[in-house]
């Protein structure tokens, strides 16, 4: 099977819940999400569908780095030689960024390609990688930013939870002393709710100290994810020594080696990949490898359409992150059934284009 012709788009999806307040959603920037949609043809009639998603940026540079740089080279290529294909971009494209804009471009053809696979041996993806499960547990994740009061977060929440839902992950770490008070109130209200928070880098490692204890002692939550910066690998060594509650990140690793040196220093419970940040697939499957050499739990960062497969597809991944953000792209995004996500039938990721609602989404330059 060779690649013939590779189609690339960029969108901007709409979101129906914003993620910042009313005040930083009227800058334009965050109220929908950049994404590039590629689908990718080949000479025996099979078409990969691939994507990935950017939150702030308008996507141009990311669109130009797939159309003059990436899809050249896999034009000619056979579409079932992932690894391969991911080793000469990565030579490629090496001065330009081995991290970062050209490897988050490359991923929604690398999702394709798996897409491909899936469609070539008539499988679902999840079989291919190991049919683990039919289903996943998955909690709610865009029912609690920070703009939300406690009530709008339990009217958000109450519709997942009703449906059987895991839980919920509520947004901290822009002002502690709300914190405080709003997970107070959420735990009182939700009892015996899985709820995890989120400061997304937000603390420093003072206040991730007291309000990780205050977590963990006072609030019984699920997990404690990316309390304090990224880069500060020592910190997260710091808090896990001194908390019980389990630390999670993962989401702002772009590489293996990233992910690498906060597993040897037992940085973290919970390993939270992204798809789209790794370069795809190929690369996070090598993360997922990482973490299950050391016991630890995978819960893949956002795109639901793809997580679902890889936690039904590997034992080691045991939830998902439910943000429905780029379900009005598709037909027949995966389902909540009794509380559990399962994939789309058919082969591949499963996922039919809304071509009509994708028009609309479209960036015209
Ligand atoms: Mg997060």
């Amino acid at each position: 099977m060779r690649i013939r012709r590779i189609d690339s788009e960029l969108l901007h999806v709409p979101l129906a819940r914003p993620r910042a307040s009313a005040l930083e959603a009227a800058s334009g920037r965050l109220n929908h999400i950049v994404t590039l949609l590629v689908e990718v043809h080949t000479d025996e009639q099979l078409v990969g569908l691939g994507f990935a998603y950017a939150l702030q940026t308008s996507g141009r540079a990311l669109l130009a780095t797939l159309q003059d740089d990436l899809i050249p080279l896999l034009i000619g290529e056979d579409p079932l030689d992932h690894e391969r294909l991911t080793s000469k971009v990565y030579w490629r494209t090496q001065t330009v960024g081995r991290r970062g804009l050209v490897q988050q471009a490359y991923s929604a053809l690398d999702v394709a390609l798996w897409d491909l696979k899936g469609k070539a041996s008539n499988l679902p993806l999840y079989k291919l990688l190991g049919g683990t499960r039919e289903s996943v547990e998955v909690y709610g994740s865009d029912t609690a930013w920070l703009w939300m009061s406690v009530e709008e977060i339990l009217d958000a929440s109450r519709p997942y939870l009703d449906q059987g839902m895991k839980g919920i992950k509520v947004k901290v770490g822009a002002n502690p002393a709300e914190d405080y008070d709003k997970l107070g109130r959420l735990r009182e209200a939700l009892d015996d709710i899985w709820i995890a928070v989120d400061a997304n880098e937000r603390y420093d490692l003072a206040t991730a100290l007291t309000m990780g204890r205050f977590f963990e002692e006072e609030i019984g939550v699920g997990w404690f994810e990316e309390p304090i910066s990224c880069e500060d690998v020592a910190g997260h060594v710091r808090l896990a020594e001194k908390l019980d509650v389990p630390l999670a990140a993962g989401e702002m690793l772009f590489g293996l080696d990233e992910f690498e040196r906060y597993l040897e220093q037992e940085a973290l419970a919970v390993v939270q990949p992204d798809v789209t940040r790794l370069g795809g697939i190929t690369s996070w499957l090598k993360v997922a490898a990482l973490a299950e050499r050391r016991h630890l739990p995978v819960s893949p960062h956002l795109l639901p359409e793809i997580a679902v497969h890889l936690a039904c597809g590997l034992p080691g991944v045991t939830s998902v992150e439910y943000m429905p953000w780029l379900y009005p792209l598709f037909v027949n995004p995966p389902k909540i059934v009794q509380g559990r996500l399962a994939p789309p039938a058919g082969p591949g990721l499963g996922l039919q284009l809304d071509r009509d609602r994708v028009a609309t989404f479209r960036v015209k330059f």
